[in-house]
């Protein structure tokens, strides 16, 4: 699972920099994270000032 980006994120450009599989980039208002770029080293987490990005989780199954 890589890691997402909520709709909190001030854009501040803080993770992009860090992240070191450039998977991070500027997008309308927010910054967001290409999931198959991703590494998933938690450093971006762990450096946003208002702790707009965490593990995405996985999908709710379908109901069969
Ligand atoms: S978890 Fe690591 S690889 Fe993934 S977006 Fe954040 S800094 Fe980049
Ligand atoms: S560090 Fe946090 S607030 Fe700043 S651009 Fe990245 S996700 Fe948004």
């Amino acid at each position: 699972m890589a890691y997402k980006i909520s709709n909190q994120c001030i854009a501040c450009g803080t993770c992009m920099g860090v992240c070191q599989a450039m998977a991070i980039s500027a997008a309308a208002g927010k910054y967001e994270i290409d999931p198959k770029k991703c590494r998933n080293c938690n450093l971006c987490a762990s450096i946003c000032p208002i702790g707009a990005i965490a593990k995405d989780k996985p999908a709710p199954a379908k109901a069969a």
